[in-house]
């Protein structure tokens, strides 16, 4: 196992040898055509000079002799190479031992070989369009190169393999550099998921990136583990609650049933009223929870059926105005008679939504206050609006008033409730792919605004 950082600087560093390398044998290869292109072209000349420099011999002194060019020997040990004279009958008649050129290399400028082979070429003489000799010229290097020339391609070489080297440091130093902005954020996000996994969820978020994917993955831990630490509140905040929700109620049934059999209260049909009254909250507050329950194992059945909106609502109405005129609040409703409001869906359940959202209305709403029910519709939707001038959500309490058990500030209400109401209303808009918001301002009033699909459900 390695580490990322490891591992990308690795990657780079053998791109980078592989490249230099390359880069290497293709300079050199290329420097050494075009260098020896050069030397033959060097050595064709000297050729030509040669034989014209016999044509020349012979135009002046008409035949061969021994001594015919003779003066060029010098120069041939010199640049290492070997002449030898032949009439036009190829008759020997003055030759180099190409030996002499080893044994004298202490006077040459040129590198040899000694174990090369010996290579010789011939070449005509002419005089007045006629063969009048041949010169051999030979040599034990193809190409026959000064000290200087091997020096000059050393000397590329060694560049080439300088630059490959701070190349190669260079390389190293960006890499390294590099591969931290790759293992930096990776580490970080990898610690921030050891730790959820862990159980801890109130970890710091890791630090942007500036590398698209890694960005995207570092929001997605850090939401998952916002959503996980929230979850985790919420956990806790419900098993406070519903310890809460139960004590409370047991505590009233048992003081007053102990006070009862000890003989300080009296059995009076008032106080076994205000008793059981205690134990239909207590049955209330366990039929929520079966009934979130049956929603959140997505065992629920739904009956579809067409629905008249307009008369749904208007019998809730019927039935909240009592309790609406005992707590002094208007409770009006507002639908125009001429537009028809069905849609399909599961009635019951359609019913628990509003009348959910309309007892909330009620319930967070002083004396004096009024709750408006709105039914109304455009191109695509039908809506139901339930708007009170009550209390208002608080900006930080409004993005959690839909999750299970969440009750905004209890200190500013003691309105009993358990938070299920409107997890439940959430659940059953979305088996009816209907959408739900909700508008609130501190002090002012909150709307509910409920919006059904005119097509039919799912389209
Ligand atoms: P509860 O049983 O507490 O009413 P809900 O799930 O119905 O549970 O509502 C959750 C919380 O949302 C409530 O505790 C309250 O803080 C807030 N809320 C809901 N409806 C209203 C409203 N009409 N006005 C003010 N606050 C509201």
């Amino acid at each position: 196992m390695q580490t990322i950082r490891k591992r990308v600087s690795i990657l780079f560093v053998i791109c980078s040898i592989s490249s230099i390398l390359l880069i290497t044998l293709f300079v050199n290869i290329t420097i050494k055509n075009k260098f020896n292109q050069y030397m033959e072209d060097i050595q064709n000349k000297r050729y030509e000079r040669i034989v014209s420099y016999f044509e020349e011999i012979y135009k002046t002194e008409g035949s061969w002799t021994k001594n015919s060019g003779i003066e060029l020997v010098h120069e041939a040990y010199m640049n290492n190479y070997c002449i030898t004279l032949f009439d036009s009958n190829e008759n020997f008649i003055w030759g180099m031992n190409p030996n002499d050129i080893i044994n004298n290399a202490y006077l040459n400028t040129m590198i040899i070989e000694p174990y090369g082979n010996f290579i010789s070429k011939r070449f005509e003489i002419n005089n007045n369009g006629y063969v009048v000799g041949y010169v051999d010229i030979g040599q034990y290097n193809p190409i026959l190169l000064t000290e200087e020339d091997v020096n000059f391609q050393k000397s590329i070489n060694e560049s080439i393999i300088l630059s490959g080297a701070v190349t190669l440091i260079i390389v190293i130093g960006i890499s390294l550099y590099f591969s931290k902005q790759f293992s930096k954020p990776i580490r970080e996000v990898a610690n921030m998921s050891v730790n959820l996994s862990k159980g801890n969820f109130d970890i710091k978020p890791a630090a942007a990136s500036n590398i698209i994917e890694l960005e995207h993955l570092r929001k997605s831990v850090n939401v998952l583990s916002e959503k996980l630490n929230h979850q985790d509140t919420l956990r806790r905040a419900l098993v406070a609650d519903i310890s809460h929700e139960i004590r409370s109620p047991l505590n009233v049934l048992q003081n007053n049933l102990e006070a009862m059999i000890d003989g300080f209260f009296p059995v009076t049909t008032e106080k076994l009223n205000y008793l059981n009254e205690e134990v239909i909250r207590f049955s209330r507050l366990l039929n929520n929870l079966d009934a979130l329950k049956e929603f959140e194992s997505e065992s629920i059945k739904l009956n579809f059926e067409t629905i008249e909106l307009d008369e749904l609502l208007y019998e809730i109405y019927k039935d909240f105005n009592i309790s609406a005129g005992n707590k002094d609040i208007k409770l009006n409703y507002h639908v125009n008679g001429d537009e028809e409001f069905s849609i399909i869906g599961d009635g019951d359940k359609l019913k628990q939504v509003f009348i959910n959202l309309i007892s909330n209305a009620i319930k967070f709403t002083e004396a004096g206050g009024k709750v408006d029910i709105n039914l109304f519709s455009n191109t695509k939707n039908i809506m139901v609006e339930v708007k009170d001038n009550g209390i208002g959500i608080r900006k930080e309490d409004l993005p959690f008033i839909f999750e299970r058990l969440y009750r905004g500030d209890k200190s500013r209400h003691q309105s009993e409730g358990n938070g299920i109401g409107l997890t439940i209303v959430k659940n059953i808009l979305q088996l009816h792919y209907a959408n739900i918001d909700v508008e609130s301002e501190e002090g002012e009033g909150t709307a509910f605004k409920v919006s059904f699909n005119k097509r039919g459900i799912g389209i």
